[in-house]
């Protein structure tokens, strides 16, 4: 199994692969470490994990390991090419060209495998039969993580600021 986060210390994203219940997760960045939960990872094998094991949240979902950033240039290359032969009034060509990016987008994303990642903390794992008994994205559980996540972000913005001082 695979595991990349962001680390709570310094938020360096750290990738570390061969995790099993007894790893500890040491930043490769600032060396902070993360204590597994003795209860996070099904034995396997292959080794899968129960819940989140970076931060307190048990709720996982699974996705397409699809490098976003990947999709993105391919729409965008596409676009701009379809535009140049829309220039050069090639018709064809044009909708050629769209239509191959759309049908690349689609293969790329029905052969890329799944992954596991946090609702809470948007850690991802990697690794065969990680899915285990998770179900796809919710968008009710994705809502209640993000709603609990700006209330936290209030509830630090108000800590009673320090007295002031003098008269
Ligand atoms: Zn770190
Ligand atoms: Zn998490």
């Amino acid at each position: 199994m695979r595991i990349t986060y962001a680390c709570p210390a310094c938020d360096a994203t750290v990738s570390i692969d061969g995790i099993t219940a007894r790893s500890t997760l040491d930043c490769t960045s600032c060396a902070a470490s993360v204590q597994i939960p003795e209860d996070g990872i099904a034995p396997g094998p292959p080794p899968k994990p129960r819940r989140c094991l970076v931060c307190p949240s048990t709720e996982l979902f699974v996705r397409k390991d699809f490098p976003q950033r990947l999709g993105l240039a391919i729409v965008i290359a596409g676009l701009a090419a379809s535009c140049l032969a829309w220039a050069w009034r090639e018709l064809i060509l044009t909708f050629a060209i769209l239509f191959g990016t759309a049908l690349v987008d689609v293969l790329l994303y029905i052969f890329m495998p799944d992954c596991l990642s946090c609702y809470r903390c948007g850690s991802r794992y990697r690794g065969e039969g990680i899915t285990g008994a998770f179900g796809g994205f919710d968008l009710e559980t994705h809502e209640k993580h993000r709603q609990q996540a700006a209330r936290m972000r209030d509830a630090a913005r108000t800590v009673p600021a320090e007295p002031s001082h003098g008269p």
